[in-house]
């Protein structure tokens, strides 16, 4: 039995330089929980976290190292990184992981953005988001295709995991395609909220939940609030009071608390933009169960006559 046991140890550590673990760099927290899903065995470091914002990390020299030593990146792409990705990159100085390469994988290939900018607008006109709104992990629906594209991107860098991969994909999908209805059920009167945001950042969960979004505090995206933008939003929205301003955490709230404070009635609704670092995909469900009862939560709340006025406007 010893000698059995000495010859499966042996064995393992022959095979172990072949089958080591692929070291994957994830961007944000939400790309490390997918990934996570379809290769378990993935050792992973998280560039951002929940209370931070993705637009603008500081270059740290523990990150360098992680990149450097990577066999890939999975990044959300379509400029949201474009303020640190790149000098990362650059002094991490890793083949494997430049623009173009097959371990440099950027999420955004595998769905299609809402709001992209005409070109002519894109290099003067201040809008981080020239390329489309690339918040687009706030959109449950949009998983699936998201699973099967990594999952395809990895089986490149890890051939061995193909079939695993695949059909952890799969598994996921049936999963997936079960608590999406049950978060529709859940958001079926959606359509009949007002939603102030503070950036592009839920904007895809509102279109998921078919909530109306009629202000943004941010006069261009990425562009902080403004004191005569927030006057100019205000004298708009009197005669039509949203029914929330919600916000992400990582966001200064002030300039939403005093918006709330200016109107009655109004619920200010501050919840993270993403997963914790090490979220698996219980942790990804319970963060949407959050973001559906914060919304189930305001639907509940709008007065009956109110919702009469709004559909009826709306119909
Ligand atoms: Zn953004």
């Amino acid at each position: 039995m010893r000698l059995v046991g000495l010859a499966l140890v042996v064995a393992a550590l022959i095979a172990a330089p072949g089958a080591r673990a692929l070291e994957v760099f994830a961007c944000e927290p939400e790309w490390a929980a997918l990934v996570r899903i379809l290769l378990p065995e993935a050792r992973i470091t998280v560039a951002t976290h929940a209370g931070q914002d993705p637009h603008e990390i500081e270059a740290r020299p523990s990150l360098i190292a992680a990149l450097r030593r990577a066999d890939a990146a999975v990044c959300t792409g379509a400029g949201l990184e474009a303020g640190w990705l790149p000098m990362l990159q650059s002094r991490a100085a890793n083949a494997k992981v430049q623009p173009g390469q097959p371990g440099m994988i950027e999420m955004a290939r595998f769905t299609r953005l809402i709001d992209p900018r005409p070109a002519s607008l894109s290099p003067f006109s201040g809008d981080v988001h020239p390329e489309g709104n690339p918040h687009f992990h706030l959109d449950p629906s949009r998983w699936p295709e998201l699973a099967r594209g990594l999952a395809q991107a990895l089986t490149r860098l890890a051939p061995g995991h193909s079939t695993a991969m695949a059909e952890r994909a799969r598994a996921f999908e049936a999963r997936w395609a079960e608590r999406t209805r049950g978060w529709q059920a859940r958001l079926a009167e959606a359509k009949r909220v007002r939603v102030a945001v503070q950036h592009t950042t839920f904007a895809y969960f509102f279109a998921f939940a078919g909530a109306r979004v009629v202000a943004d505090l941010e006069p261009k995206p990425g562009v902080p609030p403004t004191p005569g933008h927030l006057s100019a939003t205000l004298g708009a929205l009197r005669g039509a009071p949203p029914h929330a301003v919600w916000i992400a955490t990582y966001q200064d709230a002030r300039p939403a608390r005093w918006l709330v404070g200016q109107m009655a009635g109004v619920r200010l609704v501050m919840l993270p933009a993403t997963v914790d670092e090490a979220a698996d995909e219980s942790a990804l469900v319970r963060w949407f169960d959050t973001l559906v009862g914060a919304l189930a939560e305001v639907i509940a709340a709008v007065p009956a006559a109110s919702l009469a006025r709004s559909s009826g406007a709306a119909g």
